[in-house]
């Protein structure tokens, strides 16, 4: 099938065309006829199947063919999507597809200043795409009305479920008419989203496409097993591969995002960082920096990175895994995007063995094991318990695979309580008398120990 196969406006089909697109994606192709056909949708799609297209090319399509709405008209069209960085794709994506005609499109998301965006809704905005806490924002202040939006898009529903914005969607679509077009998009369904998609869709027609798990096709998996404080190091030896174009490195957590910069600079190796924590300013600076390649390492925790279209990425880095197994597919979906290939690499530690069986549970495949120069060594987990005074706390014990004490590492003998470190780097014990016990040991092939 071609994208001229679909009844819309010439000056759509030429966007797409400067687009590079020729044929549809999956998604497209049975979302769009719908779409056209003015019906509710209940779309499951992986991120990277082109669903920004699937709704933007028939939403542009219905609006443009309308009278031209007057200057400073309220929306037409609400976008509602969880991350700024997202926010501000879509908005890309309506500007290139919409590119010569009517309907203006503008953004609004939180994190800077609202008196732009206060601005480009006066002067009149048909397609509106925005984050729900702005929205809100903006909609008490009378500065938007939503009493004329006649096509409802939620994106990435699970999400929003995610990020605890649920109730804020559906207070959004309370101030909605109730006759409307509704299209709803999610990665995933779990219950609340399908409890939300019965509230908010008027029989709408469904259209499945690849699962979340089911991994882009065209991502080479593999992984590595490496001790936590080891991580660091494979990862500069990694990005030191000149296969490694690019390189998305992900991490649980906001401090470990910045950590993990300062230990890249301290072996010359740039990189930038995206999370929950920095300005959107800097986030998106950070953002523009790595898509055009100024920077070619960015870390990110998952929140942030969630949906990014970064063209030509070459490789995802797990340095952390991730607590959800569906995050795998997410992140790991960032690369061999729109039928490139990319790699997928990830680190795990014995802490995250658990969450690796997870992941190849949800993949229904081991991942391949590489070796480094730093294989896993500790080979105990570390132990969550009572934190203890810092003046009773000793030196961590090092075992190797067998369970057996690392030769001339474990001699502070000043309890026979056996001493690690927890996740949050306070030394931790547990009242085990003398060595620590004999551990699990990693058999792949029984298991992982998960
Ligand atoms: P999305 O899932 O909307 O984030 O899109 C993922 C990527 O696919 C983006 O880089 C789009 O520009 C690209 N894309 C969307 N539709 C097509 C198409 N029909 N052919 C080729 N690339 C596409």
């Amino acid at each position: 099938m071609l994208f001229e196969n679909f009844p819309l406006l010439s000056r759509i089909q030429e966007n797409v065309r400067k687009s590079g697109y020729t044929h549809p994606t999956p998604i497209q192709e049975k979302a769009i006829p719908l779409i056209l056909a003015h019906h509710d949708l209940l779309a499951t799609a992986q991120t990277g199947t082109g669903k920004t297209a699937a709704f933007a090319l028939p939403i542009l399509h219905h609006l443009a063919s309308e009278p031209a709405a007057q200057a400073s008209a309220q929306p037409r069209c609400l976008i509602l999507t969880p991350t700024r960085e997202l926010a501000q794709q879509i908005y890309e994506n309506f500007l290139a597809y919409g590119n010569g005609l009517q309907p203006r499109t503008a953004v609004i998301y939180g994190g800077v200043s609202q008196v732009p965006q206060i601005e480009a809704l006066h002067r009149g905005c048909d397609i509106l795409v925005a984050c729900p806490g702005r929205l809100q924002d903006l909609a008490a202040q009378h500065e938007v009305s939503l009493s004329q939006v006649r096509i409802f898009v939620l994106d990435e529903a699970d999400r929003m479920l995610d990020m605890g914005f649920i109730h804020d969607v559906r207070k959004i679509a309370g101030m909605l008419p109730v006759k409307r077009q509704t299209l709803l998009f999610s990665a995933t369904m779990p219950t609340e989203v399908q409890h939300l998609a019965q509230d908010l869709l008027d029989h709408p027609r469904e259209v499945h496409v690849d699962p979340v798990s089911s991994p882009a096709r065209d991502v080479d998996q593999y992984m590595y097993y490496v001790d936590k404080a080891n991580k660091k190091h494979l990862l500069a030896w990694l990005l030191s591969q000149p296969e490694v174009e690019n390189a998305l490195v992900f991490c649980r957590t906001k401090h470990g995002c910045d950590r993990i910069v300062r230990d890249l600079k301290k072996k010359d190796i740039a990189a930038v960082s995206i999370h929950g924590d920095k300005s959107q300013g800097a986030r998106q600076n950070a953002l523009n920096q790595f898509k055009t390649g100024q920077c070619r390492v960015m870390i990110a925790t998952d929140i942030a990175a969630r949906g990014l279209d970064i063209e030509g990425l070459s490789h995802v880095i797990n340095y952390d895994l991730p607590n959800e197994p569906e995050s795998y597919i997410h992140r790991i979906g960032r690369t061999g995007r729109a039928g490139h290939t990319g790699t997928a690499i990830t680190m795990c530690c014995i802490d995250e063995v658990k969450q690796l069986g997870q992941v190849e549970k949800l993949l229904g495949f081991r991942l391949p094991e590489h070796h480094s120069d730093w294989p896993m060594q500790i080979t105990t987990p570390t132990e969550k318990t009572q934190v203890l005074p810092h003046s009773r706390a000793a030196m961590p014990v090092q075992v190797t695979r067998q369970g057996l004490p690392v030769p001339g590492k474990n001699t502070h003998g000043r309890s026979r309580s056996t001493v690690t470190i927890s996740r949050n780097g306070h030394p931790v014990t547990t009242q085990r008398s003398g060595l620590a016990q004999p551990v699990r040991r990693i058999n792949r092939r029984k298991g992982s120990g998960t």
